[in-house]
């Protein structure tokens, strides 16, 4: 455990790249504070007939930018200081990917695998319900999107419930993102943080300069990979890490890790995981089991991606990370201090404001495309493609040689949704990772972390000096 709360290690982050700015400590201020934080109580009806009292929490960080946009998370660990931590790392986040949103999240303090699948409708409308009743939800107002324990199924909840209160509202479907693709989703959003995290990690590994500085060869192929939580994050990056040549050495859960040097298939885990007791890694067929789920995260590796949960590397366990890069798909899971040890001993950490911002990026695609009512690449699909073939039949006429049709297919296909959003995720990640590069490297001495707070500070206090309330 930290000394200190999650939100105070956010704060201690910010305040330390905060003096490397020129701003006025009143705007530094006014960016820090959370702005508001709705704290209510629901009752509940268990399937036994008892009535059970629920936490449940919403924090708008930041209105410098509207909606405000963050997670619903259901777990038992959910708690006011830790939704202001996390709002506030959204306030950031969007900031660093150029995200037009203000930050924000929320939380019902459940384990969401004791309920029903009734008992949880009830649960997520009626808190959909609160929300909207206090003004915070609503397509301009407040965004949520999925989080640890929350999917698109809980997003189909919510959007269903916001329209039924709210029936004249033509964008109403914009109230939520990471709803399932029949209900006004968008396609990519489910593997949009696991993608942006690979994005991320192999634009990394392309720059001779970083890998020099860790002792890494150029290149993410051949890469040992170890990833902390094979949930929708977790399981997304690894899969697209391992498509771009990587290997998965490691997978922790929180019922055990195993390690195979060989690589693990992640598909296959997940299968086995299915049908093996208790959902369990042991025994997965070549795979040694490791004594604890906490080993997991110190098998020697080049890169480990904790992707569960906050405060997983502590000043406890942090001298014991044998990793050369650490990419934060979790939000907050490495404390502060114990960040700042890692880089003392030469490991590069990448933050999670950038590296797990992937999600949000493709919700604002999907909140766009809500609030535009057609689907990315309907209008102009088939017109590149005319365009295509036109060119190829040009050069066909110039060079009096011919295509064959399979050449003609890939070379005239139209980008259609998922092309387009994944092209517009990679290059919102590539463009910030070299921003932060460029930062860091303004600023001798600093980290990459310190160097996105740097990004999202100047952004934002742009933004308020625009509005003239700072002269
Ligand atoms: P999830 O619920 O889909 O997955 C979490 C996984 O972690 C589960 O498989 C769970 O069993 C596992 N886990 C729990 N405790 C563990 C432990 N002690 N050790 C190892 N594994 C453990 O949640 P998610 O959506 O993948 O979110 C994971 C993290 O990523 C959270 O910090 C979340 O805030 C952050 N995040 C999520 C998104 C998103 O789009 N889902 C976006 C940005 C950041």
């Amino acid at each position: 455990m930290s000394a200190i709360s999650f939100s105070q290690q956010v704060d201690r982050n910010f305040e330390k790249a905060a003096v490397l700015t020129q701003h006025d400590p009143a705007m530094l201020g006014l960016i820090k504070n959370c702005n508001s934080v709705y704290h209510f109580t629901f009752p509940v009806r268990r399937s036994n007939g008892s009535i059970e009292m629920l936490h449940a929490w919403r924090a708008e960080h930041s209105h410098h930018k509207l909606p405000t946009k963050g997670g619903i998370r259901y777990s038992l660990d959910v708690n006011e200081d830790e939704v202001v931590a996390l709002a506030a790392l959204m306030t950031y986040k969007c900031a660093v990917v150029d995200v037009p949103f203000g930050g924000a999240k929320g939380g019902i303090k459940i384990d969401a695998k004791a309920y029903s699948r009734d008992a949880l409708e009830r649960i997520t409308r009626r808190y959909t319900f609160e929300l909207y009743k206090k003004g915070f939800i609503g397509p301009g107002i407040d965004v949520p999107a999925p989080d640890f324990g929350t999917g698109p199924r809980e997003m189909a909840w919510i959007a269903d419930t916001y329209q039924s209160l709210a029936p004249e509202k033509l964008e109403a479907l914009g109230c939520v993102t990471g709803k399932p693709i029949a209900q006004g989703g968008i396609r990519g959003r489910k593997e949009a943080t696991g993608r942006g995290v690979m994005f991320a990690t192999r634009e990394l590994c392309n720059q001779p300069e970083e890998m020099r500085r860790v002792g890494l060869s150029v290149g993410l192929a051949g890469k040992r990979v170890v990833v902390q939580g094979l949930g929708n994050v977790g399981y997304h990056a690894a899969l697209f890490l391992a498509q771009e040549g990587a290997t998965i050495v490691g997978i922790t859960e929180f019922n055990g890790a195993i390690e195979k040097q060989d690589g693990i298939d992640v598909e296959a885990l997940v299968a086995y995981r299915k049908t093996s007791p208790n959902q369990a890694s042991h025994g997965f067929p070549g795979s040694t089991s490791l004594p604890s789920r906490e080993a997991g995260l110190e098998i020697e590796c080049d890169i480990l991606v904790p992707a569960a949960l906050e405060n997983q590397i502590t000043d406890e366990n942090a001298p014991r990370i044998r990793a050369k890069i650490v990419v934060e798909g979790a939000n907050g899971p490495i404390t502060a201090t114990a960040s700042e040890s890692l880089e003392k001993r030469g490991i590069m950490v990448v933050p999670d404001h950038y590296a797990n911002a992937g999600g949000v990026v493709v919700s604002y695609f999907e909140w766009l495309k809500n609030l535009s009512h057609v689907r990315m690449g309907r209008l102009e699909k088939r017109a590149e493609e005319k365009a295509y073939r036109r060119l190829l039949g040009a050069i066909e006429q110039k060079t009096g040689s011919s295509f064959s049709d399979q050449e003609v297919r890939a070379a005239t296909q139209g980008a259609d949704e998922e092309d387009l959003v994944n092209s517009g995720l990679e290059e919102t990640m590539v463009t910030a990772l070299h921003r932060l590069l460029e930062i860091r490297n303004r600023h001798p001495g600093i980290d990459l972390r310190t160097a996105a707070y740097i990004d999202a500070i100047d952004k934002i206090a742009l933004c308020y000096e625009d509005l003239g309330i700072f002269p």
